[in-house]
């Protein structure tokens, strides 16, 4: 028996079987003790071989980051700058000579005086580096409890655990040495699980235990099947789960040997299955996965690994180069969507005591305008090459809309007047994924070229359940009546207007939910690169007519029991030797 079988929420499928290496383990407690007076020299020794190893840990990962990711390179200079400061240092030891704090209160008291001096500056560019001054202090904590950096080399390679990963952490992984996740919090469409799938690498998320269970160094399986953690196993559960990966890798080979065939089900419904990525490097992966353009580009990751705000330029380049790379293929960009659990590094987080009902996405773009608007001119400029459309994401009503769109007009107009090509034409959409869109989707449809529903906000806001949080997780069911029916009327709201709809949330690359999105019949799916090939694979062994006869009765359904099992059972008919091998959002049933 392992020593620890630990249970979560699968989000990214695939074995991993390694090393495991704690990348932080939560909330750092600082121990506050009187060093006694013999002590002092070992305990300073001991904070500023701390020091010098985080600033070694941060020196690594910017001379090892691949060129994709070079955004993060003045994230990690100026983590150095921190590390390497010696007002943290030499106060700190100062605090440890003259007081005889221990190392860690030393440490935390230095850090309070550059925060409250920082606070105390007119800059806002400084202001906004406290957040920095915080995460290096708590790695120089973490390093000091005996965490373990990454792997030393580049050739070493190990499954990465943590309490949590901030998307900015969880961009900072390197595939070549980190080749899969856990994490204590997250839950089933939580930011973090996204990453992992467009790493394509097996994660599990929300695992309770994982800190207290697991230790650096450990033996690790990771199932990202089942979502399970295995720690320390014994031979036979090693055999299993070897003889499981190979098994899983030959139906991924196979799945893939017909990613480029056409997604259309055996009576001939078509439908695009379009790509998620967060920037322009997944490109290639999902061109090799059959998608048929991008239905989404997260946009924000291009902006929370950075220090400073991207320029025009920067973005224009950015998005141009994506746009060409798949022309003629559509690149639909999302505009920015910070916050909730999207934090940009280079800004000062908001005091916010629910970010997810706050100031976030289009509501922060209306409230930035300049942000707003520098990003909306590159867009506009990279739609010149004629396969781009924009959309907004949050957006709640028509009011919201409209503000939005004049300012999209505004910048049109100033591009015209300085003779700077673009695509007059381009098509702008919102993503629904508030229940008040819903409810108003019959105008939202007159005043849109398309509709994209974002189920992962749609279900976290429709059933109340806060997306990234796992005691909460069970209750995340994207086949709730509520759910089903909330996309069935913005189908057909759109089509009675004549416009498309995409589904770009998790819930597009769920086998599960897709007799249902098929039967509305949603005419477009958007989901992470990895489960392109699935997804195509399932759609070109379904029937149409029987989709839609399933949504009828999923839509006079009572509870979401009876859909989940009416789904299941669909899905075990058609396709019994499939259902060890994918994911799924389902689960509890209540
Ligand atoms: C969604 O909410 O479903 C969505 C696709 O957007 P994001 O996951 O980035 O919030
Ligand atoms: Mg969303």
């Amino acid at each position: 028996m392992a020593r620890a079988v630990l249970h979560g929420i699968a989000v990214s499928t695939g074995i991993a079987i390694g090393k495991g290496f704690f990348l932080n383990r939560g909330p750092v407690s600082v121990r506050h003790e009187l060093v006694p007076l013999d002590n002092v020299e070992a305990e300073a020794a001991r904070l500023s071989e701390a020091l010098a190893r985080v600033a070694a840990d941060f020196e690594q990962a910017r001379d090892q980051l691949p060129a994709e990711l070079k955004g993060y390179i003045d994230l990690l200079n100026s983590h150095l700058l921190i590390c390497t400061d010696p007002k943290l240092g030499d106060e700190a030891a100062r605090h440890i000579r003259e007081q005889r704090m221990n190392a860690e209160w030393a440490l935390e008291e230095s850090i309070t005086v550059i925060v409250e001096s920082f606070s105390r500056l007119p800059s806002p560019y400084i202001r906004d580096r406290i957040e920095d001054v915080r995460m290096v202090a708590d790695r120089i904590l973490q390093r000091m409890g005996g965490n373990a950096p990454p792997p030393a080399t580049g050739k070493e390679r190990g499954i990465l655990l943590a309490y949590d990963l901030t998307p900015a952490d969880a961009m900072g992984i390197v595939p070549s040495r980190v080749f899969s996740f856990a994490v204590e919090q997250g839950g089933k469409t939580s930011h973090t699980g996204i990453l992992g799938r467009s790493l394509r690498i097996p994660a599990v998320v929300g695992v309770s235990g994982l800190g207290d269970e697991a230790r650096s160094g450990d033996l690790i399986i990771v199932d990202g099947l089942r979502g399970q953690i295995l720690v320390d196993p014994d031979e036979e559960e090693l055999a299993e789960y070897t003889q499981l990966q190979a098994q899983f890798e030959e139906y991924e080979k196979s799945i893939r040997a017909h990613a480029l065939l056409p997604a259309e089900t055996e009576d001939g419904q078509r439908v695009a299955v379009l790509a998620n990525i967060e920037s322009a490097a997944e490109a290639k992966a999902m061109l090799a996965s059959g998608g048929e353009g991008v239905g989404l580009v997260r946009t924000e990751f291009g902006y929370i690994t950075r220090i400073s705000l991207p320029t025009e330029e920067e973005l224009y380049a950015e998005y141009a180069a994506l746009a060409a790379a798949l022309a003629p293929r559509k690149v639909t960009f999302r505009t920015l969507d910070l916050g909730g659990d999207k934090i940009f590094s280079g800004r000062k987080k908001l005091d916010e005591i629910n970010p997810a009902l706050g100031m976030r996405a289009i509501r922060y773009c209306l409230r930035h305008q300049d942000i707003f608007r520098t990003q909306l001119r590159a867009i506009l400029r990279a739609s010149a090459q004629g396969n781009v459309a924009l959309m907004f994401p949050l957006i709640s009503g028509l009011g919201e809309l409209r503000l939005a769109k004049s300012i999209l007009n505004e910048a049109k107009q100033e591009l015209s007047a300085d003779n700077i090509p673009f695509d007059a034409d381009m098509p702008v959409g919102i993503m629904v994924e508030l229940p008040a869109a819903v409810l108003v989707a019959d105008a939202l449809a007159k005043e849109v070229d398309f509709f994209s529903i974002g189920t992962n906000d749609l279900i976290q806001y429709s059933l109340g359940v806060d997306r990234g949080n796992r005691h909460v997780a069970y209750l995340n069911q994207p086949l709730h009546p509520a759910v089903v029916r909330s996309i069935k009327q913005v189908v057909d709201m759109a089509h009675k207007e004549g416009i498309s709809v995409c589904v770009c949330g998790e819930m597009a690359a769920d086998p599960y939910c897709l007799p249902i999105l098929l039967g509305m019949p949603v005419d477009e799916l958007s989901l992470a690169p990895q489960s392109i090939p699935a997804i195509k694979h399932f759609i070109r062994r379904s029937s149409g007519q029987s989709c839609a006869s399933l949504l009828t009765h999923a839509l006079s359904a009572p509870t979401v029991h009876s859909i989940n099992n009416m789904a299941r059972q669909s899905v075990y008919r058609r396709f019994p030797e499939d259902v060890t091998f994918f994911v799924s959002q389902l689960d509890a049933d209540m």
